[in-house]
């Protein structure tokens, strides 16, 4: 492990839409940030195929190109990417204190953009079967499932999305809810009720993922009337929410009973010098948009909180 190096005016965790747009911002306040990657450099808005709601793409730009995009333009005004995951930090001293696998860093000031992961379902054979049948990503995994049959779990946007994403996959896909309501938009249920591939599955839930060493079948039960079936499937996608990545600095700053951690219209967390932005302290909007905004307006506030001190 390296010594200290240098002191970082500004040091941002993360590098989906929200991390690069601060970098963006504070690189051409001239602060040349230092962004620590973690290991999903673009965020989880690299997994998605296309993205269709980010404006100025009005054909939708691929979610990996968008990630590129934003680092290219936050690197040309001097900001630097390091692929790095931060280990621990300490806010209890200042300068405040980042930890890496390859350094430890210090730094007037903090943005966290650590984002958000996938939420399990918590039943019997996901976790045994994860890579095996079990995914979180159709960007990723979809591929692997030509022609085959899939359960997709969730009624957000997200199992929506992937569900139709799947569709160029897949022959056959349950789409499992547990109520009788998408929670997903309205263009995004319109084209799953119009996709003949999508079988929708309502008021049912997972009781179990079964296979040994790669899924066989999905055991679901309908919540109105208690019965059971096994849905004879060779994967199953889940979608089930997302929760933000903020065990790092639980004990350090204020963070609400979900997880989300608290800031400010200004993006400032309860201790001066830390900001937060996008899915690490929205439990709002989750748009690459509203992250890449949080971004922006926390490098802003980071750049005044520097010129004060
Ligand atoms: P989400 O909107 O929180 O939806 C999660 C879904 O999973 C809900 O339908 C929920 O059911 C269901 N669910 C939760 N726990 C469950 C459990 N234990 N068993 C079965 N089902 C369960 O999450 P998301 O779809 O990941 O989206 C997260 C955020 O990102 C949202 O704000 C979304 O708008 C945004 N997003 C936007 C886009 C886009 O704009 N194209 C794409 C992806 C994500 P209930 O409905 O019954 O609660």
């Amino acid at each position: 492990m390296d010594e200290h190096t240098a002191i970082e005016k500004v040091i941002i965790i993360g590098a989906g839409p929200a991390g690069s747009s601060a970098a963006l911002y504070a690189a051409r306040a001239e602060l040349t940030p230092l962004v620590i990657t973690g290991i999903q450099p673009g965020g989880q808005a690299s997994l998605t195929h296309t993205i269709e709601n980010y404006p100025g793409f009005p054909d939708g730009v691929g979610g990996a190109d968008l990630g590129a995009l934003f680092q290219k333009q936050a690197e040309r005004f001097g900001a630097r990417f390091e692929f790095d995951t931060v280990l621990s930090v300490d806010f209890r001293q200042r300068p405040f204190q980042v930890k890496t696998y390859g350094k430890n860093y210090l730094a007037e000031s903090v943005i966290i953009a650590t984002g958000a992961s996938p939420v399990l379902l918590n039943v019997p054979g996901e976790t045994e079967l994860v890579g095996s049948g079990v995914s979180y990503c159709a960007t990723c995994d979809g591929w692997f499932f030509k022609e085959k049959k899939v359960v997709v779990v969730g009624g957000g946007d997200s199992a929506l999305e992937e569900a139709l994403f799947l569709t160029r996959y897949a022959n056959e896909i349950f789409l499992v809810h547990r109520r009788d309501q998408f929670r997903a938009g309205a263009i995004l249920q319109k084209r799953v009720n119009e996709n003949p591939k999508i079988k929708l599955i309502l008021n049912s839930i997972v009781l179990g993922i079964n296979g040994e060493g790669k899924v066989k079948s999905v055991t679901i039960q309908n919540v109105k009337n208690g019965q059971t079936q096994d849905l004879l499937v060779n994967g199953i996608f889940i979608f089930v929410g997302h929760k933000p990545n903020n065990e790092l600095y639980k004990d350090q700053i204020d963070i609400d009973d979900r997880g989300f951690i608290v800031v400010d219209k200004k993006m400032r967390t309860n201790l001066p010098g830390i900001f937060a932005a996008g899915e690490a302290a929205d439990s709002e909007f989750k748009q690459v948009i509203t992250s890449a905004g949080m971004g922006a307006a926390a490098a802003i506030e980071a750049s005044r909180f520097l010129e004060n001190k």
